[in-house]
C-alpha cells in the first residue's frame, strides 16, 4: 500500500482568528472575536508525514510545524493554516487534541478580542528541550 497523505481543514484562514506580530515570538495567533471557554475553534492544516527523521526539528522550531499523531506519523503545519502560528506559553488558554490525523484546537477558557491565542507545547504532543520566553508567572523556562 501507498504511504496516505492527508491535508486536513484547508488553508483557509479561519475568520475568527488573525495572525499578527507576538510578544511571544515572531508572528503568532490572536482573536478577533471574544471566544467562550472549552469551544473547538478549528483545526490545524497539514500533511501527514513520518515522524522518521523530524525528531531534530520538532525539538528546535520555536513554532508548532510538526505534532505527533501517534508512534509513526506526524501532522506537518508547514503549509497549513493560521493555527501553525501557534505560540506556546505556559500559561496557555488552548490546547491541542489530536483525533485520529486531526488536530483540533480548544479553548480553555474565555479569551478577549484581539488576545493571542497560546498552547502549552509540553501539555501537547510536541517534543521538548525548548527554552521559553512566554512571560507567564509560571514559566517552566524550558520544556
Ligand atoms: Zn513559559
Amino acid at each position: 500500500m501507498g504511504k496516505v497523505s492527508i491535508v486536513a481543514g484547508g488553508i483557509r484562514l479561519p475568520g475568527s482568528v488573525r495572525v499578527g506580530r507576538s510578544r511571544v515570538h515572531g508572528r503568532g495567533v490572536f482573536a478577533r472575536l471574544a471566544m467562550p471557554g472549552r469551544r473547538k475553534l478549528g483545526e490545524l492544516a497539514g500533511r501527514v508525514v513520518p515522524r522518521l527523521g523530524l525528531r531534530r526539528a520538532i525539538r528546535t522550531e520555536p513554532v508548532i510545524y510538526y505534532v505527533a499523531l501517534n508512534s509513526r506519523d506526524a501532522l506537518d503545519c508547514r503549509e497549513g493554516n493560521a493555527f501553525s502560528h501557534l505560540n506556546h506559553s505556559c500559561e496557555a488558554n488552548c490546547y491541542l487534541r489530536v483525533s485520529g490525523f486531526r488536530v483540533e484546537v480548544y479553548s480553555l477558557r474565555p479569551i478577549a478580542v484581539g488576545e493571542e491565542l497560546t498552547v502549552d507545547y509540553g501539555a501537547t504532543p510536541h517534543a521538548g528541550g525548548m527554552q521559553c520566553r512566554c512571560g507567564a508567572v509560571s514559566c517552566r523556562r524550558l520544556l
